[in-house]
Parts: C-alpha cells; sequence; structure tokens
C-alpha cells in the first residue's frame, strides 16, 4: 500500500480517553513498526524540503514532538530545538502562558534555540483546538524566528484549529 495509508493503518483510536467524550488518537502503535515508522519520517521530511528548502532548525513539541523531531533534524541536516511546559529548561529562557480547557499552561525554550530571522518549522503529533500551536507560534516569534510552517501527523478537522494558526499549516493524516 500506498506509505501514508500504511501509517494511517497505524493509528489507532480509543473513545473517551483521557476523558469521557475525548476519542483519543494514538500514534505509538507506528513506533512498533520500523518499516512504517520509517515511512511516517521521510514523508515529514519530503514535506520539509519541497514547502521550506531554506528550514534551519526544527521546533518540537512536549512531548510527543520529540518522537520525530529530532529525527527529521538529523534527516534533513538541520538543528532542532524543543520547546517545554516550564521549569525544565535550563538557562535563559523565554516563556508563554496558554489556556487550556481548563485553567492554563506555560511553554519555555532557551533563547539560544534559534538566531533571529532563522526559518523554523514547528512539528508535533497532532493538532486539535490549535492552542499549542498558537502558543509556539508567539514564543518562537517572540525569539525572532521566522515560522515558515507548522507541521503535524494529524489534524482534527472538526475543531478548526487551523483557523488559530496563522502561518503556514501541513498535516499529513486528518479526521
Ligand atoms: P490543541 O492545543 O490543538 O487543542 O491540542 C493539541 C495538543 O494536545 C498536542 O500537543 C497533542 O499532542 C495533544 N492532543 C490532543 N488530543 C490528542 C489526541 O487525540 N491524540 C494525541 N496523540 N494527542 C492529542
Amino acid at each position: 500500500a500506498d506509505r501514508l495509508d500504511q501509517v494511517k493503518s497505524l493509528i489507532s483510536s480509543h473513545p473517551d480517553f483521557p476523558k469521557p467524550g475525548i476519542l483519543f488518537r494514538d500514534i505509538f502503535p507506528v513506533f512498533r513498526n520500523p518499516k512504517v515508522f520509517r515511512h511516517l519520517i521521510d514523508l515529514l521530511c519530503e514535506h520539509v524540503k519541497t514547502a521550506v528548502p531554506k528550514a534551519e532548525v526544527i521546533i518540537g513539541l512536549e512531548s510527543r514532538g520529540f518522537l520525530f523531531g529530532p529525527m527529521m533534524a538529523e534527516q534533513l541536516g538541520i538543528a532542532f530545538a524543543p520547546v517545554r511546559k516550564a521549569g525544565k529548561l535550563p538557562g535563559k529562557c523565554r516563556s508563554v502562558s496558554y489556556s487550556l480547557e481548563y485553567g492554563t499552561d506555560k511553554f519555555e525554550i532557551q533563547d539560544e534555540s534559534v538566531k533571529p530571522g532563522q526559518s523554523v518549522v514547528i512539528v508535533d503529533d497532532l493538532l486539535a483546538t490549535g492552542g499549542t500551536m498558537k502558543a509556539a507560534v508567539e514564543l518562537l516569534e517572540g525569539l525572532g524566528a521566522k515560522v515558515d510552517e507548522c507541521l503535524v501527523v494529524i489534524e482534527l478537522k472538526d475543531l478548526n484549529g487551523k483557523a488559530k494558526v496563522t502561518k503556514p499549516f501541513h498535516s499529513l493524516i486528518h479526521y
């Protein structure tokens, strides 16, 4: 089958996780199959090479963005930097607060992760309401980076999170 179909066939769905009414999409089954995992990394990298050929840094969002962001960066021959929940990164950091369904959370990035004007691609496993990606865009722009793409494996279309992401956006798979 088509590589994308192979990836899609290994994404499982869990009703009422982590809360009643949520249909959770799980990408971990992909990682149990090295051939399909390789296809996923290749598809993501091929997209970046076409859409953002001059990308300089891959930014991965905690925590599932850490699963493939570094592999992409290595394959593309560019840098990787993490965005983490507040209090986990040493050195000088910039932070941004964002609202969740209940309460708020805070994201941080090390100031030295990107230089002003550098072209970055932000990656995560899934876009739902878009709040997480929006916060990451704010954080990176605060550091002077050029956010040339926001890239996710899965997009939940019904939630229209894409509208919150004011940057070029791409998803491999959508539901
Ligand atoms: P948003 O801020 O777009 O509402 O939520 C996206 C964030 O929540 C992402 O970091 C993503 O990892 C996580 N998330 C929300 N729903 C799901 C889901 O169904 N499956 C997975 N794997 N992650 C989810």
